[in-house]
């Protein structure tokens, strides 16, 4: 058996309500636009035919909220509450939309932490989204809530995050330029997908500011809920 010269990394993971095992995070895929209203609000457009993507690395989970530190280099730390979908299998070859739902293991709430200062540089100079959306601690999340015979999420179940009390965000799943199947389907042509991925689903109207010492709660009605704070 080889050994490593570094002490292997930690597993990054999620809890799993009603479950002592945790899940183990692989990768950490992304959506863009895909509420119409957000994207209008960023000055964007929908194409319904091409889902934007981005990625942040699987140790950017912050497990169940908690405190969330401020990250350096930005003076625009903006909030996106997004339904997240947890994959429990994966696959080489292309998912057909109609089995991509039998992939899923279960779903959960996140925010998708955005440095907006440097995005904006990043889309003005063409330059990729990394630094903007990949930082440490930029993916707070729920607990996992199985599927295990419970419908999936969807139709008018309300997505919502609430800063310090009040409502920020707030949106039906319904309103998703590409649903979560679909999502999975784009996904495959461009990756191979593991148990362990981790999908966030894009954010609604309404993103804005974050500062220290600020309190989210965000959740999806019927699904789950989460909160923590962010620390200066
Ligand atoms: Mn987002």
């Amino acid at each position: 058996m080889s050994a490593y010269v570094l002490p292997v990394p930690p597993v990054a993971s999620l809890r799993i309500e009603g479950r002592d095992e945790r899940f183990p995070v692989h990768r950490i895929y992304c959506v863009g636009r895909n509420f119409a209203e957000h994207a209008k609000e960023m000055g964007a457009e929908v194409s319904r035919g091409t889902p934007v993507f981005f990625m942040k690395p699987a140790d950017a989970v912050v497990p169940d909220g908690g405190d969330v530190p401020y990250p350096t280099a930005t003076q625009d730390l903006h909030h996106e509450v997004e339904l997240v979908v947890a994959l429990g299998a994966g696959s080489d070859d292309i998912v057909p939309i109609d089995r991509a739902s039998a992939m899923i293991f279960g779903h959960g709430v996140g925010l998708d932490l955005t440095r907006r200062d440097l995005q904006a540089q990043a889309k003005e100079k063409r330059l990729p989204w990394d630094i903007s959306k990949g930082f440490d601690h930029s993916a707070p999340v729920s607990a996992l809530v199985p599927l295990a015979g419970r419908a999936h999420p969807g139709g008018g179940d309300l997505l919502w995050l609430e800063i310090n009390g009040e409502r920020r965000q707030q949106a039906p799943l319904s309103e998703m330029v590409f649903a979560v199947a679909d999502i999975i389907h784009e996904l495959s042509k461009l990756f191979a997908l593991r148990p362990g991925d981790l999908i966030f689903m894009g954010t609604p109207a309404g993103v804005a500011a974050l500062k220290p010492g600020d309190a989210f709660r965000a959740g999806v009605d019927g699904l789950t809920e989460f909160s923590g704070r962010i620390v200066g």
